[in-house]
C-alpha cells in the first residue's frame, strides 16, 4: 500500500487526513460509532466543479433503469457504499435515515434482497431489474409459471431469512466480456442486455454479493441486509419485457420498506386514509362528475353536484379577477395551424396538443394553452404606457394530448379548464403585478381551506445559454424581481437553478392537503418569447415603441384537477359555502310535507341550496342518504316543529343539536357562507 494521504472535507468543516483506502465507515467510527451505526451510505462531492443542487428525482421506468446503470455525472455529489475506499480529496457527507435518499438505497438493497428470496425458492428465475420508485421498490422476473398470491407469501418469509442472515453487500468488479459469457450460459436474457446497454466494452461490470446472491449493479447498497429492518411484499403486475407484447410476459413483485416497523404502519394508514378519500370513488359515491367511454378517457362530464361546485368556484374566481383589475375574456377552442406556428406551440409542443384536423379552408387544432389567444386581443388594437399592465383572464377550455392508459380521474385529463390570465406589463411593473398574484394565490389556498403550501423559484442556467429565449438583462431582472417579491413577502421558498421555462423563470406554488401530500397548484411564469414572436408593442413615455414583458398565471391551475383536490382533502365533505346541498329536507311523515314546502321556500330566499325528501320511507332512513352524501345540514320536523314555525337541526359530524327557530337557523347559515367558512 503507498503512504499517499487524502483529504477529507467534513460537513462541519474539519478536514481529515487519512490514508488513501480509508473508507467511509473507518471515518464514521472514528468519529463516533453512534454514527457508524447510524449512516446507511456516504455521500461523495468532487472538491473541484461546483456542487449541483438536489439531484433530479426522475420517476417512470425508463428513468430509473437509466438511473440505475448509466455513468455517472463525475461532478455531481454522488452516493457510495460505506464500505468503499476513499482514493482522492473529497467532501465527504455521512448519509443517515433522516436523509430522503437513505431510504431509497434501503429500498434498492430490499429489491436485492427480494431477488435473492425469489432465486433461493424458484431458481429457474430470470432476473430483470430491481429498482427503488417513489413509495417502495419492485423487481422483474421472467419465469414461465406465473408466482401464485402463496408464493409472494412463501417469498415474504424467505426474505426474512434473508434479512436475519445480516449478509454483508459486498462490490464486486468483472471483466465485461466474461459476465456476458456467463449471462448468456445461463440464458438470463435480460442481464445481458443490460450489460450490453450501459457499460463500455472492454470495461469492468460492478457487481453485488450478498450471500450466494449475485447481481450486476451499480450501487450503492446499505452495509448488510440486516438493515432492511420493515418491509412487505405488496403486488404482482404483469409486464412485457421493454414494454414490446411480442416479448416474454414479465412478472413484476412490488414491496416497499421503511426504517422501521412505525414508519411501515403509518404508511399503510396513510395509504387507507388515501383510499377513503380517492376522488374517483367519491365521484360516483356524491354523483358529481364521470367519464364516459363513449365519449373518450381523460374527459370529464360535471353531473349537477360537481357543476354547482364548479359555479360557485368560477364565480368566487371571476368576482376577484374584476376586483383585483383583471379583465374577462372568452376565446375559441381551436385555431388555424398558423397561429401555433406563430406561437411556437407547432414546434415545440406539437406532441402534447391534439392531431390536427382539416377544413375546407386550413388545419386547425384544438388550443392546449390561451395565450396567443389572448396576445391577439392584446395586438388588435395599439397600446400606450398608460394603458398597461393589461390584465386578461379566463377560464379557457384547454386540449393536451396525454397517452392513452395514462389519465387518471380529475388529476391527469385530455381537456381541461385553466384559469388563466396572461398580464402584459413594463418591465418596471414586473414586481408589483408579481407581488399581486401571489397574493392571489394565498387567496385561493386560504378560501378554500388550505393552510400550507410550499414555493419553488425556477431560474436558468446561465452557462445554458442556447436554451434561453430573451437578453440577459430581462433574465437578470425578472428573476430579481421574483426574488425580491418572496423575500419582501417573508414567503420561503426553494430556488431551482435550470428549471425554468425556455421563455422565462417562474415562481410555482405547491399546496399541502390534508394528509401532507403536495399539490401543484400555481404558477406564474415570465415570458420573453411570446411578445417577441407575436411583435408586441407599446409606445412608451418617451414615444418610442417598446415591446411589453408577458406573464402567464393560472391560480388553480386546472379546475378539473383543483376540484379533485378539493374532494380529496375534504373527503367529500365539502365546507357549507361550497356544499351542492347545503340543507337536507326531512318531513317525519306525509302530513308534514306542506311545513317542508314552506321551510324550503324560505332556505331558497335566503339564497341557500336545500333538497327535500318527500319520500314515502322511515325518517331514519331519510337522515341516513342525507348523510351518506355528507350534507352539511339536515332538519327535521314533525307536529311539535310544525306548530313552534321551528326546525329540529342535525349538524355534520356532530348530530342532534335540537330545536331552533327558523329564523335563526337561516342567519346561522348564511353567516356561515358569507364568511367562506371552513368550520362547516
Ligand atoms: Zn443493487
Ligand atoms: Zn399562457
Amino acid at each position: 500500500m503507498s503512504t499517499q494521504t487524502i483529504a477529507v472535507h467534513l460537513p462541519d468543516g474539519a478536514i481529515r487526513e487519512v490514508p488513501a483506502g480509508t473508507t467511509p465507515l473507518e471515518i464514521a467510527n472514528s468519529i463516533s460509532p453512534r454514527l457508524a451505526a447510524a449512516s446507511v451510505v456516504a455521500r461523495l462531492t468532487p472538491l473541484s466543479g461546483t456542487a449541483q443542487s438536489a439531484a433530479t428525482t426522475s420517476s417512470g421506468e425508463q428513468s430509473a433503469e437509466a438511473a440505475m446503470y448509466a455513468a455517472e455525472d463525475s461532478a455531481a455529489p454522488r452516493l457510495v457504499d460505506l464500505s468503499t475506499p476513499l482514493t482522492a480529496d473529497t467532501r465527504m457527507e455521512l448519509v443517515t435515515e433522516k436523509d430522503p435518499e437513505a431510504l431509497k438505497v434501503v429500498r434498492h438493497s430490499a429489491a436485492h434482497v427480494l431477488a435473492t428470496a425469489v432465486l433461493e425458492l424458484f431458481p429457474e428465475t430470470k432476473l430483470g431489474h430491481g429498482p427503488a420508485t417513489d413509495s417502495g421498490f419492485f423487481y422483474d422476473f421472467y419465469r414461465e409459471k406465473p408466482f401464485t398470491p402463496e408464493d409472494l407469501v412463501a417469498i415474504e418469509v424467505k426474505m426474512a431469512e434473508v434479512v436475519a442472515r445480516n449478509e454483508p453487500f459486498i462490490h464486486e468488479f468483472a471483466p465485461r466480456e466474461k459476465s456476458l459469457e456467463d449471462f448468456g450460459k445461463d440464458g438470463d436474457f435480460m442481464k445481458t442486455h443490460f450489460v450490453t446497454k450501459f457499460t463500455e466494452p472492454g470495461s469492468q461490470v460492478s457487481f453485488y454479493r450478498n450471500g450466494k446472491f449475485v447481481d450486476f449493479c451499480r450501487g450503492p447498497h446499505i452495509p448488510s441486509t440486516g438493515r432492511v429492518k420493515a418491509f412487505k411484499v405488496l403486488s404482482l403486475a404483469g409486464a412485457y419485457w421493454l414494454g414490446d407484447e411480442k416479448n416474454p410476459q414479465l412478472q413484476r413483485i412490488y414491496g416497499t420498506a421503511f426504517f422501521s416497523k412505525k414508519d411501515l404502519d403509518a404508511h399503510f394508514e396513510r395509504l387507507e386514509e388515501a383510499a377513503r378519500r380517492d376522488h374517483r370513488v367519491l365521484g360516483k359515491q356524491l354523483d358529481l362528475f364521470s367519464i364516459q367511454e363513449l365519449a373518450g378517457a381523460g374527459l370529464i362530464f360535471w353531473h349537477p353536484k360537481g357543476a354547482m361546485i364548479r359555479k360557485i368556484m368560477e364565480d368566487w374566481m371571476r368576482d376577484e379577477c374584476l376586483r383585483r383589475g383583471y379583465q374577462l375574456v372568452y376565446t375559441p377552442h381551436v385555431a388555424r395551424v398558423n397561429l401555433w406556428q406563430t406561437s411556437g406551440h407547432e414546434g415545440f409542443y406539437a406532441s402534447n396538443m391534439f392531431t390536427p384536423m382539416e377544413l375546407d379552408d386550413a388545419m386547425y387544432r384544438m388550443k392546449p394553452m390561451n395565450c396567443p389567444f389572448h396576445i391577439l386581443i392584446y395586438k388588435n388594437s395599439p397600446k400606450s404606457y398608460r394603458d398597461l399592465p393589461v390584465r386578461y383572464a379566463e377560464l379557457g377550455n384547454v386540449y393536451r394530448y396525454e397517452r392513452s392508459g395514462t389519465m387518471h380521474g380529475l388529476l391527469r385529463v385530455r381537456g381541461f379548464t385553466q384559469d388563466d390570465a396572461h398580464i402584459f406589463c413594463m418591465p418596471s411593473q414586473i414586481e408589483s403585478e408579481v407581488a399581486a398574484c401571489i397574493d392571489f394565490a394565498e387567496a385561493v389556498l386560504h378560501t378554500f381551506g388550505f393552510t400550507e403550501f410550499k414555493v419553488e423559484l425556477s431560474t436558468w442556467d446561465p452557462s445554458d445559454r442556447a436554451h434561453y429565449a430573451g437578453s440577459n438583462e430581462n433574465w437578470d431582472l425578472a428573476i430579481r424581481s421574483l426574488d425580491n417579491v418572496l423575500k419582501s413577502k417573508g414567503i420561503p421558498y426553494k430556488t431551482i437553478p435550470g428549471e425554468a421555462a425556455f421563455y422565462g423563470p417562474k415562481i410555482d406554488v405547491k399546496l399541502v392537503d390534508v394528509l401532507g401530500r403536495l399539490w401543484q397548484l400555481s404558477t406564474v411564469q415570465f415570458d420573453f418569447n411570446l411578445p417577441a414572436r407575436f411583435e408586441l408593442e407599446y409606445v412608451g413615455e418617451d414615444g418610442e415603441r417598446h415591446q411589453p414583458v408577458m406573464v402567464h398565471r393560472a391560480l388553480f391551475g386546472s379546475v378539473e384537477r383543483f376540484f379533485g383536490v378539493l374532494i380529496e382533502h375534504y373527503a367529500g365533505a365539502f365546507p357549507l359555502w361550497l356544499a351542492p346541498v347545503q340543507v337536507g329536507l326531512v318531513p317525519i311523515s306525509e302530513r308534514h310535507i306542506a311545513y317542508a314546502g314552506k321551510v324550503e321556500k324560505e332556505l331558497k330566499d335566503a339564497g341557500l341550496r336545500v333538497e327535500t325528501d318527500a319520500r314515502n320511507e322511515k325518517m331514519n332512513a331519510k337522515i341516513r342518504d342525507f348523510a351518506n352524501q355528507k350534507t352539511p345540514y339536515i332538519l327535521v320536523f314533525g307536529d311539535k316543529e310544525e306548530v313552534a314555525g321551528s326546525v329540529s337541526v342535525r349538524t355534520r359530524g356532530k348530530g342532534d343539536q335540537g330545536s331552533m327557530p327558523l329564523a335563526d337557523f337561516i342567519a346561522k347559515c348564511k353567516e356561515l357562507v358569507a364568511t367562506q367558512s371552513t368550520e362547516l
